[in-house]
């Protein structure tokens, strides 16, 4: 039968090919009746082995890199797997209720977790995790079907799953990837974002997939509706075809029809248009995309997926790839941004109950001088192959700017000792990224040559919602008066100093809001490639004295939902997509 499904869509694009499973395993696991007992207490024993030597590994891996203290954490999933109480248990309830072990463990495993969960101490609380994880881990090994990685899938499909990491989403088979549906995230989820680079169609915030798909079942996909169907008649397949051939042929005609140099508006003034950038291999398709430079590198990616971190060598090297692969084109390379999801076990092992104000960012790099100066001088050596420019993320005050200056300078001056060559011209800035940041702009803006607005985080800062969650998905508004009064601000302060400010979150790269932040007074605009056309042909379509007579009217009204009406009215009245899509077509 037919199921259709409604999520947030996030990646555009038509997919239709067979579901895959990755990591639908704790919440969704269903009671299959079981003959034979014994077989199933095998299976068990073998999972829980394979468990106990994955966790023993890990364990003696992050003895050696950080220490006793970390390491504990994985003695602690040691010990819960040898629990006397457990294998017992499994066994009398194998016997006596006769159904498949993984929905034993599944129930055993969440019957305790509610229990622990109800106790106030936090250590309970914190335990109830640790038992959660060891669960997952059986169940990842006995559902043998389920992928471990999304490294080498043997043949294309639809990737289905509870939740899919930035780390394991960048290490994605991009061959044959057509598609990522999950439960959990919103449109600014680090998943979403490489997708986006990726151009895979993904649809986020479904519910409870896991238990409405199974290997297999055929699925359409539709990543700019944000839909998907289970198991589609034939007349929806043959409909969804005909789209899906459709819409790709708009999409080239699109790419091809995409203008060379500056974006000008209607009145002459240029808004350089930059793309934001996860990995070298971005790099062509953003050019091809007619950006103006990287105006985000997210270094961090280099990072992620890897047992130990690169060295300052491999970084060099890295980073001097991206600079040649843009030269001359400006690169405005971010350092490292991990924590908070992006988490890196060797380095962020200890759980956090908020890791998103948590040991994050420039939090970390600032703990951790030895990772970041290292970064900083791979940078910096980078910086003669091209034009390179450096930026914080989460900056929240003036002393952590100046500290993370201070950095910079001991490494310059290091390299200057060591007649290392680097480029003495790289711009330092900070991304706005924190309400309080917006709200001391006119102080940093006098120690840093350039904002940057990370308008994802800003908004899940602002409005407190967190960006990654589907049920709040709704409360991230990026035209609440409150954010854009941060805004407002973080310009006047830019201004004020005389310092350029840019905006490489995602709202850059949404057309409807092109206007209003031209009219707030931002330089340049920075965006995943995927939206350069639509964007840049937005600016040329668009008249500045118009736009900031906008922002006036924005700014005195209240409605995020009527912000966003009058910005959608107008943008389709302008119908500047239309226009882009006849002269591909003609052209
Ligand atoms: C942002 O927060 O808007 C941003 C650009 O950084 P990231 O999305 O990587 O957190
Ligand atoms: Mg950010």
């Amino acid at each position: 039968m037919e199921i259709p499904l409604r999520g947030i869509g996030v990646s555009p694009g038509i997919s239709i090919g067979p579901a895959r499973m990755f990591h639908v395993t704790a919440l969704d696991v269903t009671a299959v009746p079981i003959e034979d007992p014994d077989a199933e207490l095998a299976r068990f024993d073998e999972a829980v082995g394979k468990s106990r030597t994955a966790l023993t590994a890990l364990k003696e891996q992050t003895l050696d890199e950080l220490g006793e203290k970390h390491a504990a954490i994985f003695q602690a999933h040691i010990d819960l797997l040898d629990d006397v109480a457990l294998r017992p248990e499994i066994e009398r309830r194998l016997r006596e209720e006769k159904l498949c072990v993984e929905y034993l463990v599944n129930d055993l495993v969440s019957s305790y977790t509610k229990i622990l969960e109800q106790v106030e101490d936090p250590l309970f609380r914190e335990r109830s995790n640790d038992l959660l994880d060891v669960g997952r881990r059986i169940l990842g090994n006995l559902l043998e079907e389920e992928l471990e990685s999304l490294e080498h899938l043997e043949e294309p499909c639809i990737i289905v799953a509870q939740e899919v990491s930035p780390s394991e989403a960048a290490n994605m088979d991009l061959t044959n990837t057509m598609g990522l549906a999950t439960d959990a995230g919103g449109p600014t989820s680090h998943v979403s974002i490489l997708a986006r680079a990726f151009q895979i169609p993904a649809v986020v915030g479904l519910r409870y997939l896991g238990s409405r798909i199974s290997r297999g079942d055929t699925l359409i996909m539709d990543g700019a509706k944000g839909t998907v169907i289970i198991n589609p008649r034939e007349e929806t397949l043959e409909r969804y075809r005909a789209e899906k051939e459709r819409q790709e042929k708009e999409r080239l005609a699109l790419a091809e029809a995409a203008t060379e140099g500056p974006s000008v508006t209607l009145d002459g003034k240029e808004i350089p248009t930059y793309a934001n950038v996860e990995l070298l291999a971005e790099t062509q398709p953003s050019r091809r995309a007619k950006c103006q430079g990287v105006g985000l590198y997210r270094t961090e990616f280099l990072f992620i997926n890897r047992a130990s971190l690169p060295t300052e060598e491999e970084q060099y090297e890295h980073y001097r790839k991206v600079m040649e692969a843009m030269a001359p084109l400006p690169v405005t390379a971010r350092t490292l941004d991990l924590g908070g999801d992006k988490a890196l076990p060797t380095v962020t092992a200890e759980r956090e109950t908020n890791p998103q104000l948590g040991w994050r960012s420039i939090r970390l790099c600032l703990d951790r001088p030895d990772i970041f100066k290292a970064q900083l001088r791979a940078l910096f050596r980078a910086s003669v192959h091209g034009d390179m420019r450096i930026m914080f993320p989460m900056i929240t005050g003036i002393d952590q700017l100046l500290e993370a200056k201070q950095v910079v300078e001991e490494v310059k001056e290091d390299l200057r000792a060591r007649g290392v060559a680097f480029s003495e011209d790289v711009k330092l800035g900070s991304m706005v990224e924190v309400p309080a940041t917006a709200l001391i702009a006119d102080r940093l803006a006098l120690e840093c040559d350039f904002f940057s607005v990370g308008s994802n985080d800003l908004i899940q800062y602002c409005l407190a919602v967190d960006r990654a969650n589907r049920r709040t998905a709704h409360l991230y508004q990026p035209t609440h008066l409150g954010l854009l009064r941060l805004l407002e601000m973080t310009l006047k302060a830019a201004r004020d100093a005389d310092i350029p400010c840019s905006i490489c979150g995602e709202m850059a790269g949404d057309p409807v809001l092109t206007e209003l932040l031209l009219g707030l007074g931002f330089n340049s605009l920075s965006m995943s490639s995927i939206s350069l056309p639509v964007v840049r042909a937005e600016i040329a379509n668009i008249h500045m004295a118009t736009a900031k007579r906008l922002a006036r009217k924005v700014l005195k009204m209240g409605s995020a939902s009527e912000i966003r009406a009058l910005l959608q009215e107008r943008y389709d009245a302008r119908g500047t997509l239309k226009h882009l899509k006849d002269r591909a077509v003609t052209t």
